[in-house]
């Protein structure tokens, strides 16, 4: 589905990042992943290459706007184009406004937010030039409903959605494609440490039955980048099994 495609997908070493990198991999895209790091990208590269998949890794401070620009003009130069940009990087954190530091909130909105405009703002010359591309966006279901805590997190994925619908509307006319995808729990890394009496309810509460997988989020966004969806975009598509938090 995306063969002849470059594709870019930031903190793709591991869980949602990693499952999308596979997948457009097997897809016959060629594809460079982000991380924070050069052990955790090298680690990500090897394991890809263990199953027989070949792909490339830089470690820019997504949040510094001249190292994006300098990785993206790099990737452009060896590999001529970037026809597709996942801004999947993210953390989160769950600190009740009475406790939570302006240090910790600022934090989460310069990597959920800031690094995502920074890389669309690397990406949208080198697309249009090359008359068109896709954005991708990693939201969140907290950003339909909110949540009962940690409250820069929603606030960083509403900030993500509004990118995503504005730059939909501003870069239509360049032939460039932006929609995020809003994944419910999904088993990553970071959920398998969270203990079953916490898992138990959320299965519970969700219509499907069960938590999401990153390779749910992964056919999401194969989908959204392809072709296929060549007349999607500033869409905000919630892959969560109907769960409403
Ligand atoms: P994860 O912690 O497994 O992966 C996060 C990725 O972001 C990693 O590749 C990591 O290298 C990268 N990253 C973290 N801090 C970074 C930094 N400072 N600079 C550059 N890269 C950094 O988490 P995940 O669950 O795979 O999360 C991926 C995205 O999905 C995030 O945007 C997250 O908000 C979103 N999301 C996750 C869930 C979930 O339940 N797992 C639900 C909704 C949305």
């Amino acid at each position: 589905m995306l063969k002849n495609k470059v594709a870019v997908v930031t903190g793709g070493t591991r869980g949602i990042g990693f499952a999308t990198v596979e997948k457009f991999l097997e897809n016959n895209a060629k594809v460079i992943l982000l991380g924070s790091k050069k052990e955790s990208v090298d680690k990500a590269l090897n394991k890809l290459k263990e199953k027989g998949y070949e792909a490339d890794g830089f470690y820019p401070s997504l949040t510094n706007i001249n190292e994006v620009k300098e990785t993206f003009d790099k990737i452009v130069k060896k590999y001529g184009k970037i026809d597709i940009l996942v801004n999947n990087a993210g953390m989160s954190a769950m600190d009740k406004i009475y406790d939570y530091n302006e240090e910790d909130f600022y934090k989460i909105i310069d990597l959920n937010v800031n690094a995502v405009f920074n890389c669309s703002r690397a990406v949208v010359e080198h697309m249009k030039e090359n008359n068109g591309g896709v954005i991708l966006n990693t939201s969140s279901m907290v950003s339909i409903y909110g949540q009962p805590s940690g409250c820069g997190y929603p606030a960083s994925k509403f900030a993500v959605n509004g990118l995503t619908k504005s730059l939909a509307r501003e870069l239509g006319k360049d032939n460039i494609r932006v929609n995020a995808v809003a994944p419910g729990v999904t088993l990553t890394d970071m959920m398998k440490d969270v203990p079953d009496s916490v898992i138990e309810p959320i299965i519970k509460s969700i219509p499907l039955g069960r938590i999401g997988t990153p390779e749910d989020i992964a056919n999401a966004f194969l989908f959204l980048a392809s072709d296929m969806a060549s007349y999607i975009t500033g869409v905000i598509l919630s892959v969560d099994g109907a769960a409403r938090s």
